[in-house]
């Protein structure tokens, strides 16, 4: 492992956050490969929310009577046009089987396919696209990450360190992989607020931990984690980090140029991206130590009965007919992302989750959920003892789709007394009416229950 950390040295090219993803995006625009499209390039580079929202076809329409207002970006994020056109476009025209075709639609579908891994290293700041692994999800992702860890690391008595506020993709896997293999699941503990317990951590980082494995920001309360910190605080003791990206990369640059993480996941759903696809960052040496997650057609050199011969990353770690069309429509979301101001992106969303929160805190009988002072994406609350589901279903009424549920973080929601929230999401494409509408919402709702 102190090989692995050496051969990877990390390039301190940024100090701060709020400068690297300025930078990084700079540089992203500069290094953004664009796909043969015959789309109308997109330039959003002045940041104009109505000009955004109007590139995503599913928010304008009316539900149950009502303009719909779009809240559960966490969820699952609505597509703009140009990533449902650029499907259409590869079903219609250029479908065919990748990697194995000598005919003109394979060569192109093979080279299009590739492309979006290096568009999608560009994003994440990794310089070797053989380290990027195309995946179902995020959840993929991590499953792949625990059964290399549960087939080539882990021992008896080691130890996997996650915190209280982890969905369950990434506790499941490391619980399997504990029971598995007799290493044992550490748990840091997240306070109140919503903020990891640092001196915790700190503490039950030990040479015991093989792995620290966390996410960037909080799907349910929205809490920005200190990343950075905690990446260095394991690697000072050679523990490798698993970040998961899910939630962060629909809101912020995400470099492994600052980051240096081990393994990192992103889901494209999530990212504006067709559902069914997603992302595996992975150091070379860790996924070359791995055995395959899957095996059969394409992740072979030589199949004999005797024996097979492994391709090497990333090859041997996309068995089968992979989700091609998924691919090229996430190299289309990468493509509109790299044309946005993401910094006023990410200004124009912050402004809209802070009014929220204090629109909904300022109702009387509404309780957030969570009160990290860094945060994205996401608000949790409660009002009064109406269930969560008849918070979600009485705004449905309205119109309004937001979460109602233990969003995958039961184990966080029980430490809370909690079996459910109600919870907003925002995204880059709602706007202040949308906000309005939700307030309007929950104050008639409060009415009408209490
Ligand atoms: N991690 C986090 C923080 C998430 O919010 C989610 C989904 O909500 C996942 C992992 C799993 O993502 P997927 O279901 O797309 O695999």
């Amino acid at each position: 492992m102190r090989g692995l950390e050496a051969a990877h040295g990390r390039i301190l090219v940024f100090g701060y956050i709020a400068i690297d993803i300025e930078i990084c995006l700079t540089l992203r625009h500069i290094v953004a490969v664009k796909d043969t499209a015959t789309l109308e390039p997109i330039n959003h580079q002045k940041f104009d929310p109505e000009m955004i929202r109007a590139d995503f076809p599913v928010l304008h329409q009316s539900v149950r009577g009502k303009p719909l207002v779009y809240l559960d970006s966490a969820a699952s994020a609505q597509k703009p046009k140009s990533v449902i056109e650029r499907l259409d476009r590869y079903y219609r025209e250029e479908h065919s089987n990748i990697h194995r075709g000598v005919h003109f639609l394979s060569e192109q579908a093979t080279e299009h396919y590739e492309a979006v891994r290096q568009k999608v290293a560009n994003l994440m700041g990794v310089a070797d696209p053989d380290e990027i692994i195309f995946v179902k999800g995020a959840t993929e992702g991590i499953n792949l990450v625990a059964h290399g860890f549960t087939h080539s690391v882990l021992q008896p008595g080691d130890e996997i360190l996650i915190t209280e506020m982890e969905h369950h993709a990434n506790i499941v896997p490391w619980q399997i992989a504990a029971e598995q293999t007799g290493a044992r699941l550490v748990v840091i503990p997240v306070d109140a607020d919503g903020i990891i317990d640092q001196s915790a951590f700190r503490k039950l980082l030990s040479e015991k931990t093989k792995l620290l494995a966390f996410t960037h920001v909080s799907n349910a309360l929205g809490t920005i984690n200190p990343v950075r910190e905690m990446i260095d605080a394991a690697h000072a003791l050679n523990v490798p980090v698993l970040l998961d990206g899910a939630q962060s990369y629909p809101h912020m640059g995400v470099d492994h140029r600052d980051l240096d993480w081990d393994f990192t996941v992103f889901s494209g759903h999530k990212l504006f991206g067709p559902t069914g696809i997603g992302v595996l960052h992975g150091k070379r040496a860790w996924l070359e130590r791995f055995p395959p997650y899957q095996s059969g057609g394409d992740m072979i050199e030589k199949v004999r009965f005797e024996g097979t011969v492994y391709k090497g990353i990333p090859g041997k770690f996309e068995a089968g007919t992979p989700h091609i069309a998924g691919v090229i429509g996430l190299g289309e979301a990468v493509d509109y992302l790299n044309s946005m101001d993401r910094l006023a992106a990410r200004k124009h969303e912050d402004g809209l989750l802070e009014a929220a929160r204090k629109g909904l805190a300022a109702i009387d009988g509404v309780r957030l959920v969570g009160n990290a002072p860094d945060r994205a994406g996401a608000v949790s609350f409660l009002v009064g003892d109406i269930h969560a589901h008849d918070i979600g279903t009485f705004l449905d009424a309205d119109g309004i789709a937001i979460r109602a549920g233990h969003h995958c973080v039961q184990p966080l929601l029980a430490k809370y007394g909690l079996a459910a929230t109600a919870r907003a999401s925002f995204s880059f494409y709602n706007n202040m009416d949308d906000v309005e509408r939700l307030l309007a919402g929950v104050s008639r709702l409060k009415q009408f229950f209490l």
